[in-house]
């Protein structure tokens, strides 16, 4: 009996200790021009499933409910917040709070695809991203040319955001030793996907990890990278149109490595075996 006790004792110890060892981390989703109640299930599973998180989610009031301006989840209870949202801009409360936070590094911010796309007129938010689908004049654009230098575009030149090419496409790391992608392949296969193109923003203090050629601009842009927002870490992939983008097994794996990099500025979530190559897409089923 006495080693059954020591045994629930310790094994009771070491469950605690593991539930404590969660990131609490929020996804915020409810307006989005794409199917966010598709896509935040797939999020939810990808981060649950990596067993690193304890997962929430806060989901808007829809815009019919003029009710936008009612929102505030209590951002202090989480280490990160993913964002699965392009609607209506937040009301003030609320952008004080993320604003706070993620400066003084207490809330690291991960952003997703469509969630670029929004809050065009809150300038700290532009600076967090880093860039974003803006229009021409929404500031600078940045991409990677054959030689791999990075190349500036200055704002008002050239063309505003899209994605001129869709389908399957090449990540390329430009730092396979950044924490996030370190044990990628440095070329892997993306599942089908719209390539962001043209994003355009402030581009301060970003570090660029990845790059996707698109067949569309025929210039290698920016896919994967980080933002140093005050103390705070953003981590921004525009990759995830859709469910089948972001059954990606390397969606995944860049998505939770990225949540955990946001919230901790270390990765422990081991890279799956079953990983993309330079050819074969991988994804879950
Ligand atoms: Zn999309």
């Amino acid at each position: 009996m006495r080693f059954l006790a020591a045994f629930v004792a310790i094994f009771g110890v070491a469950c605690a200790a593991s539930a404590q060892d969660k990131i609490p981390l929020l996804i915020i989703d409810g307006q989005n021009n794409h199917n966010w109640k598709a896509t935040t299930p797939i999020l939810k599973d990808v981060l649950n499933r990596s067993g690193r998180f304890s997962v929430d989610v806060a989901t808007t009031p829809s815009k019919e409910d003029k009710a936008i301006q009612k929102f505030r989840p209590d951002l202090k209870k989480y280490a990160v917040v993913v964002l699965n949202y392009n609607g209506e801009t937040w009301g003030k409360e609320l952008q004080n709070d993320f604003e706070t936070l993620v400066g003084e590094g207490k809330l690291g911010v991960v952003v997703v695809h469509a969630a670029n796309n929004a809050f065009g007129n809150w300038n700290e938010y532009n600076q967090m991203i880093g860039m974003g689908w803006r229009g021409n004049k929404g500031g600078d654009r940045l991409y990677v040319d054959d030689s791999g230098k990075e190349v500036r575009v200055p704002n008002g030149q050239g063309d505003g955001s899209g994605h001129r090419y869709t389908g399957e496409f090449s990540v390329t790391l430009r730092d396979a030793q950044h924490p996030v992608v370190k044990g990628m392949p440095t070329e892997w296969l993306h599942a089908k996907d719209e390539l962001y193109d043209n994003m355009r923003g402030p581009i301060k203090d970003i570090h660029l990890i990845g790059t996707a050629y698109s067949k569309g601009t025929k210039v290698h842009e920016p896919m994967i990278w980080t933002v140093a927002f005050g103390k705070g870490r953003v981590f921004h992939t525009p990759m995830g149109h859709d469910v089948v983008a972001m059954k990606c097994l390397g969606f995944a794996s860049v998505l939770e490595r990225g949540s955990e990099w946001a919230a901790t500025g270390k990765v422990s979530i081991p890279v799956p075996a079953e990983f993309p190559t330079a050819t074969a897409v991988k994804s879950s089923r």
